[in-house]
C-alpha cells in the first residue's frame, strides 16, 4: 500500500515470468489473471487510466490461451496482459487519440506492434486515456479528463502516456504500449515509477500509431521490470514494409541482457543538466549517489559539456509543430473525424469541424505549426531548428563516441499537482528539457523508477544509449537500478 490519497499499489506480480511460473504451476490461468485485471480497472475508475476495457473479448481470448497452454502451442508471452494508449489502432475497436474529433472512429487496421504481439499470445485488455494526439507532459489535455497519478491522486501521471503508467503501477494491467516523441513514454513512467523505454528511431514499427511528429514518433513499453520491457521489445522491434522508415538491422536478442558479462561501462553526466536551477536538489543527489555507487563497481563517470542544451526544447516545439500542423490536417471533417452540423459551405465545414474538434492545446500546435512553415517564416524557424537539430544530434554522437550512456534524470522535478502548469504552456514544455534529447538525436532512452523523493512520489532516472545498442541500454539500467 502506498501513502494516503494515492490508489493502492498492491502487485500481483513483478514479472511475466513469474506469471508463467505461476501458470505452469497451475495457481493462475489466463482467464483468472484477466478476471483480476478486469476487476482492479473498474475498482479504479477515479484514476481515468482507461478509456474502455474490452472484458468480454480479453476474456474469451484468456480462454483460447489457456488452452493451447495445455497443449503446448502458447506463445512466448502467454500470460501477458497489456493494455494499449489510445493513439494505437486496434482493428474493429475504437480509437479516440483522447480527442473528441476521432469520437467515433473505428480502426481499420492493426498496428504491427500489436499484431506481432498477439501472435505471441499477449492479450489487449484495453484502451488507454493519453493527452490528445499524444501532445502534452501532463495528460490534462485529453478530451476524457485528466489521469490521476496513483502514487498520489492529486498529482498529474505525466504524459502523453499518463493512463499507459498509471494502469502498470496500479496494477490494472502487467503492461502497457505507449507512444514517445519527445519522453511521452519515459517522462510518466518516471512520474508513476514504472519502467518505461523509448527505441532508437526506426527501431519499432509505427504502422498503425496516430502520427503526431513523424520524425521523432516511437512506440514503447511501461512495465513493473526491466525484464518484462526487454521481452517485449524483443518481439515488437523489427523491420515492417508497412513503415519504410522502419530499420533493416537485425535485432537483438534484448531479453538476455544480463548475460553480458562483466563490462565496465563509461556513464556521461551532462554539466548543463546537473547544473540546472531548475532540477530538484534530491533528484541531483539520488544522480550523485548512484554515481559513487557505479564507480564503486568498477565504472567509470565522465563530466561531458553539452552547450546545445537551452536549444533542445525550442528546437523540439517548433519542429514537432510542424509535423504536426501537416499530420493533422487529414481531420477536416471529411476524410476523418468529427464533422460539423450546418457548415455555410466547404471552408465553413472544415473550420467548424476543427474547431469543435481539437482541444486548445492541439489548436495551439496547429497554429504554431502552420507559422514556422510559412512564406517569409519557413527559413527563420523551420530551417534554422532543422540545422539545430542536426547539430544537437552531431555533438550527441560525439559524446556517445566517449560514453557508453548518458545519464539523467528523467524530468526536473518528480511529479506535479493537477491544475499546477495547465495556464502556462512553457513551464509545461520545460518538463520535457531532459526527455526530448533522445528523441531530437534519435537515440534510444529509458527511464527507470530509481529511488523515492521525501514528498513521497517517485523519482526516474534515465540512460540514452547509442543508435540500436538497446540491449547495451538494458544492461546499464539493470547496473544503475541494482547500483
Ligand atoms: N510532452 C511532449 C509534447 O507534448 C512529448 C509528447 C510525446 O512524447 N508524445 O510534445
Amino acid at each position: 500500500m502506498n501513502k494516503v490519497g494515492g490508489a493502492d499499489l498492491i502487485k500481483r506480480y513483478q514479472t511475466l515470468a513469474d506469471i508463467q511460473t505461476a501458470i505452469s504451476e497451475k495457481k493462475e490461468s489466463c482467464h483468472t489473471l484477466v478476471s483480476y485485471y478486469l476487476q482492479r480497472i473498474h475498482q479504479h475508475e477515479e484514476l481515468n487510466a482507461f478509456l474502455e476495457s474490452f472484458d468480454e473479448e480479453a476474456l474469451r481470448k484468456a480462454d483460447q490461451i489457456d488452452q493451447k497452454i495445455q497443449q503446448k502451442k502458447a506463445g512466448k508471452l502467454a500470460g501477458l496482459v497489456l493494455g494499449i494508449k489510445d493513439i494505437l489502432c486496434y482493428r474493429g475497436h475504437s480509437l479516440t487519440a483522447s480527442s473528441h474529433i476521432l469520437e467515433t472512429f473505428t480502426s481499420l487496421i492493426t498496428a504491427t506492434v500489436i499484431s506481432k504481439l498477439e501472435a505471441e499470445d499477449a492479450i489487449i485488455i484495453g484502451r488507454q486515456n493519453c493527452d490528445e494526439f499524444a501532445m502534452g507532459s501532463s495528460n490534462e489535455n485529453s478530451a476524457f479528463g485528466a489521469v490521476k497519478n496513483p502514487v498520489d491522486t492529486t498529482k498529474v501521471t505525466g504524459g502523453s502516456s499518463g493512463g499507459s503508467a498509471a494502469a502498470v503501477a496500479a496494477d490494472l494491467c502487467h503492461a502497457s504500449l505507449g507512444s514517445d516523441t519527445g519522453g511521452s513514454v519515459r517522462q510518466p513512467a518516471g512520474f508513476c515509477g514504472v519502467y518505461g523505454i523509448k527505441p532508437t528511431y526506426g527501431r519499432v514499427s509505427r504502422y498503425g500509431l496516430i502520427a503526431y511528429a513523424s520524425s521523432f514518433d516511437q512506440i514503447g513499453p511501461l512495465t513493473h521490470s526491466l525484464e518484462d520491457s526487454a521481452r517485449i521489445m524483443e518481439v515488437m522491434a523489427g523491420h515492417d514494409p508497412q513503415d519504410n522508415i522502419s530499420s533493416s538491422q537485425p535485432t537483438d536478442t534484448y531479453s538476455s541482457f544480463q548475460e553480458i558479462g562483466h563490462t565496465s561501462y563509461c556513464f556521461g553526466l551532462i554539466k548543463e543538466i546537473m547544473e540546472s536551477p531548475g532540477l530538484d536538489e534530491e533528484i541531483r543527489q539520488l544522480i550523485m549517489r548512484k554515481v559513487d555507487s557505479l564507480q564503486q563497481a568498477g565504472h567509470t563517470i565522465k563530466w561531458v559539456d553539452f552547450p546545445l542544451m537551452e536549444y533542445v526544447v525550442p528546437c523540439y516545439y517548433i519542429l514537432t509543430t510542424a509535423e504536426a500542423s501537416s499530420n493533422l490536417s487529414r481531420y477536416d471533417g471529411i476524410r476523418y473525424g468529427h464533422r460539423a452540423d450546418k457548415p455555410a459551405d466547404l471552408l465553413d465545414l472544415y473550420k467548424q469541424s476543427r474547431t469543435e474538434g481539437f482541444g486548445d492545446e492541439v489548436k495551439r500546435r496547429i497554429m504554431l505549426g502552420t507559422f514556422v512553415l510559412s512564406a517569409g517564416y519557413y527559413d527563420a524557424y523551420y530551417t534554422k531548428a532543422m540545422k539545430v537539430r542536426r547539430l544537437i544530434k552531431d555533438q550527441t554522437l560525439a559524446i556517445l563516441g566517449e560514453v557508453d550512456g548518458l545519464l539523467t534524470p528523467t524530468a526536473p522535478t518528480t511529479a506535479f499537482s493537477l491544475g499546477e502548469k495547465t495556464t502556462d504552456p512553457i513551464e509545461m514544455y520545460l518538463t520535457d528539457i531532459f526527455t526530448v534529447h533522445a528523441n531530437l538525436a534519435g537515440l534510444p532512452a529509458i527511464s527507470i523508477p530509481a529511488a523515492t523523493h521525501s514528498n513521497g512520489l517517485p523519482m526516474g532516472l534515465q540512460i540514452m544509449g547509442s543508435a540500436f545498442e538497446e540491449k547495451a541500454l538494458y544492461h546499464m539500467a539493470h547496473l544503475l537500478d541494482t547500483a
